[in-house]
């Protein structure tokens, strides 16, 4: 029988109070928070870039933030998080002259 300690990073959500690191939605309040926030773990310093499964070089990412991250080289958290704030807002630019209908 699965423990919850089998499951890959357990501590790592178990860390973070299963809420994205970057833009802070909270995946634990009920499933259907879990569902749409679509964690994820996110590698800091990619590993392509040599990035390792340290800890310290993870965070809990929702799917979206995990996505427009992308495989950027950061090498901290905060330059991770500028990274997704700038993504966010190009996004944000993208979604008010394309997208938003109202
Ligand atoms: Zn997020």
């Amino acid at each position: 029988m699965k423990t919850k300690q089998d499951y890959p990073y357990q501590h790592i959500y178990e860390r973070d109070n299963f809420t994205c690191r970057y833009c802070g939605v909270n995946g634990s309040k009920d499933f259907n928070s879990w569902w749409n926030a679509a964690l994820t773990i996110d590698h800091i310093t990619p590993v392509i870039h040599g990035g390792t499964d340290d800890p310290s070089n993870l965070v809990v990412s929702c799917h979206s933030c995990n996505l427009y991250k992308g495989s950027e080289n950061c090498r901290s958290f905060d330059d991770a998080k500028v990274v997704v704030d700038r993504k966010r807002k190009e996004g944000e630019v993208w979604f008010l002259k394309h997208a938003k209908t109202c």
